[in-house]
């Protein structure tokens, strides 16, 4: 089948699928516990899409023209049997990179079968190994100890490298995110820093919290020497350097100072069945309906291709050029619910 484009030239390469709007954390940059509270009403179990459904649109995905997908959430180890969900996305493509980002806190327990369901790589968000910064990180108090156990046990059973997310919030880890650049340095692990970005309408965002990527860079320079890496592939989302002295590589993503929306090939599914073709989109096109309703196979091709077909997103270099205010004051889908 042909691969599709959008408006300018993008293809299809990616999808994120988040697979649970709910998580067991309370990150202040993306659930943060005043607002997702005890009364909090998560997305009921029937408007949740089965693993069924998951299986039949990311069929239709790969057709055209999807190569990797990543699983997310929420947190995506909340939902139980993910491992049945791999397997049955393993059996669409072998060849089909299947990626998962994860906080961590229930990795070392599940990590084997997803492994044996045919996930290939993994992505584990640890903003700070200092104890009381991730505690206030999490939302939730808890130390950093179990993810470092999910880490070591995801390491001793081939995953390699594993990425690991830090995103740096002014006020919060801004002190200390050199710590978890030096823990892994020598590691085969790839750190990546991410820029606290405005995602959704409720993490309190303001451009005064985000640390921009220059700032994170120097600090690290400052310590252990960096020099750039050119991408591996179109499409890559973060910026690359690697340690002078040869104790590995980080990754830098600063969709807020230095966006890259020329490049984005990605779609995300979100929990409750709906295309989104921007991370910063106000809504998506309901794919759960269509297929709930008997909707074959080539209809729902049809969707979807038409909504790529239209996609004309690039928020972030819009914000960077200030030039369409209009736009970047619309309300925003939450992250939790389409996953990063
Ligand atoms: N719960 C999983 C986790 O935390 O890894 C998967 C979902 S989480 C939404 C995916 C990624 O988005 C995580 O690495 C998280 O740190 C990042 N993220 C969430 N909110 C963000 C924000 N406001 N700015 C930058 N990154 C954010
Ligand atoms: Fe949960 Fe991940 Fe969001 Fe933190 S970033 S609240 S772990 S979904
Ligand atoms: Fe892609 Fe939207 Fe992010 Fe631009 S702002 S890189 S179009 S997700």
């Amino acid at each position: 089948m042909e691969p599709i484009t959008d408006n300018y030239n993008r293809k299809l390469r990616d999808l994120r699928v988040s697979v649970t709007d709910r998580c067991n954390y309370r990150c202040p940059y993306c659930m943060p516990l005043e607002v997702y509270g005890e009364k909090y009403e998560f997305l009921k179990r029937n408007e949740v899409l089965s693993f069924e459904e998951i299986e039949r649109l990311v069929r239709l995905f790969v057709k055209l023209g999807v190569k990797k997908v990543r699983i997310t959430g929420g947190e995506p180890l909340v939902r139980k049997d993910l491992e049945s969900l791999i397997s049955r996305i393993n059996s669409i493509d072998s060849d089909l990179d299947i990626a998962l980002t994860t906080n961590g806190y229930l990795l070392a327990e599940k990590v084997q079968k997803l492994k044996d369901a045919g996930l290939s790589r993994l992505t584990v968000s640890l903003d700070s190994l200092d104890e009381i910064t991730y505690k206030k990180m999490n939302g939730k108090g808890f130390g950093p100890d179990k993810v470092l156990n999910g880490i070591k046990r995801a390491e001793q059973i081939g995953f390699s490298p594993i990425k690991i997310n830090v995103v740096v919030q002014k006020g919060y880890n801004d002190k200390n995110f050199l710590d978890v650049a030096n823990h892994f340095r020598s590691s085969k692990n790839i750190v990546r820093f991410i820029e606290f970005m405005d995602v959704g309408n409720k993490n309190g965002w303001a451009l005064n919290k985000v640390v921009p990527a220059k700032e994170i860079l120097e600090v690290i320079d400052k310590k252990f020497p960096l020099e750039s890496v050119s991408p591996t592939y179109e499409g890559e989302v973060a910026k690359k350097y690697r340690y002078k002295d040869g104790a590995g590589e980080i990754g830098i993503i600063s969709s807020v100072s230095q966006p890259f929306c020329g490049d984005c090939t990605r779609a995300r599914l979100s929990t409750d069945g709906k295309l989104i073709t921007c991370l910063f989109a106000t809504q998506g096109v309901d794919l759960k309906t269509p297929i709930r309703s008997g909707s074959d196979d080539d209809e729902l091709i049809s969707i979807i291709r038409s909504t790529w077909g239209q996609r004309t997103d690039r928020y972030s270099e819009l914000r960077s050029q200030n030039t369409d205010l209009d736009q970047l004051n619309k309300p925003k889908v939450e992250m939790y619910y389409i996953g990063g």
